[in-house]
């Protein structure tokens, strides 16, 4: 099978991280007989340095006809003098609304092999953590009206939190969805208790989960939510949140792995199509040095080759090989401990690419 992949490599350690994984990916083809066609798109700094615009429409268009998105990230200190909606970050929010990507997937795991890394202590993550963050990812106060006004008190600024039923109960059934291949365990993360928009999630919630009879549902406001993570976060499986509080929580759960590197993220439209990305940044700092981490980037091709390419198979044996690389005692900088030598991030990419095949 033929597929098509747009890739948006952008700044900083981007190029890096995804040539690694598309290298991983052609191992992939090549062992089960598929071919993938990248279509290399800008988008973020590099984009306004080439074509002078954080999103041209074109990377819009290609993406649009493409079976999916890989994206490595985009940003930079290079361009913190550009005006805060020309900036490249905001290649990020155009993309999710161009591309109807409403449901973010972010998986916050801590493997074995590196649980010393974890901020928290041995006894709370013993035995790994496996948590899947269900973010909305299209509404909320981040796409709310909002205004400064001028008023004889001063100032005021406000942002609106405002959700409707269609898009709680779609994102709602994501997280169900996702539940039913996991643990069967949804908590559902608002702050029903203030307001009137999380009382609205929680009732569809409710009546979503009345379609998953298999799956437990418990309520959580935000405020315990941020504290349970830490203090006890194998009580979780799915944690389904809105946009707001999503961005917040998924971020508390990526670090409580210790590792940032090594975290995928899917946003996901309606149907299959997806955009696949690291859940860290450009990091400028390491950038061109061959020291990045690319293994978020290839457990998100993992996602992609399940969730949007419907190859599940494949996406194992991605995710097996990333087992067995930490396994053997391979290490990339971010996460080597004294006596190892770490690989870079080309290397890294072409052994996990040997342990596929
Ligand atoms: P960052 O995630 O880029 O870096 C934070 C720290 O983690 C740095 O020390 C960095 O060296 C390290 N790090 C990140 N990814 C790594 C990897 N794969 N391997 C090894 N070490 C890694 O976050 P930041 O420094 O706050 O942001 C840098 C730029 O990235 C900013 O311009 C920011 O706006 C942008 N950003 C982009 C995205 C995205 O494209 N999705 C997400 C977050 C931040």
């Amino acid at each position: 099978m033929e597929y098509n992949i747009a890739v948006i490599k952008g700044d900083g350690i981007g190029p890096e991280v995804v040539d690694a994984a598309t290298s991983v990916l052609d191992k992939v083809g090549e062992k089960y007989g598929h071919s993938f066609r990248y279509e290399y798109v800008l988008a973020g700094g590099a984009a306004i340095d080439q074509v002078g615009e954080c999103l041209p429409s074109e990377t819009v268009r290609i993406c649009k006809e493409s079976d999916g998105v890989l994206l490595g990230a985009v940003g930079g200190p290079k361009w913190d003098d550009v005006p805060g909606d020309q900036r490249p970050e905001r290649a990020l929010l155009g993309l999710r609304k161009e591309l109807g990507l409403y449901a973010n997937l972010r998986p916050a795991m801590v493997f074995d092999e590196l649980s010393a890394a974890s901020p928290l202590k041995a006894e709370i993550i013993a035995g790994g953590l496996d948590i899947l963050v269900v973010r909305e990812l299209t509404g909320g106060i981040y796409f709310g009206e909002r205004a400064t006004k001028e008023t004889p008190e001063g100032l005021v600024a406000y942002d609106v939190e405002k959700y409707s039923e269609g898009e709680i109960r779609r994102i709602a059934k994501t997280a169900f969805d996702m539940a039913m291949k996991r643990n069967r365990h949804v908590t559902s993360v608002d702050k029903a208790n203030v307001l009137d928009s999380s009382r609205l999630w929680r009732k569809i919630v409710a009546e979503v989960a009345e379609e998953y009879p298999e799956v437990a549902l418990d309520n959580m406001y935000v405020d315990n939510a941020a504290m349970q993570l830490v203090r006890n976060p194998k009580q979780f499986d799915v944690i389904l949140t809105s946009n707001i509080f999503g961005d917040i929580l998924s971020d508390e759960a990526s670090q409580i792995t210790g590792s940032i590197g090594m975290l995928p993220s899917a946003s996901l439209a309606d149907g299959n199509f997806g955009m696949y990305e690291p859940v860290h940044g450009s990091a400028p700092d390491i950038a061109g040095k061959n020291i990045a981490n690319p293994l978020a980037t290839i457990l998100s091709v993992a996602m992609m080759l399940r969730y949007t390419l419907g190859l599940s198979d494949e996406a194992d044996a991605i995710e097996k090989a990333v087992d067995q690389f930490l396994k053997k005692g391979y290490r990339t900088f971010d996460i080597a401990g004294g006596g190892d030598t770490p690989l870079g991030t080309r290397e890294t990419g072409e052994k996990v690419a040997e342990l596929v095949g």
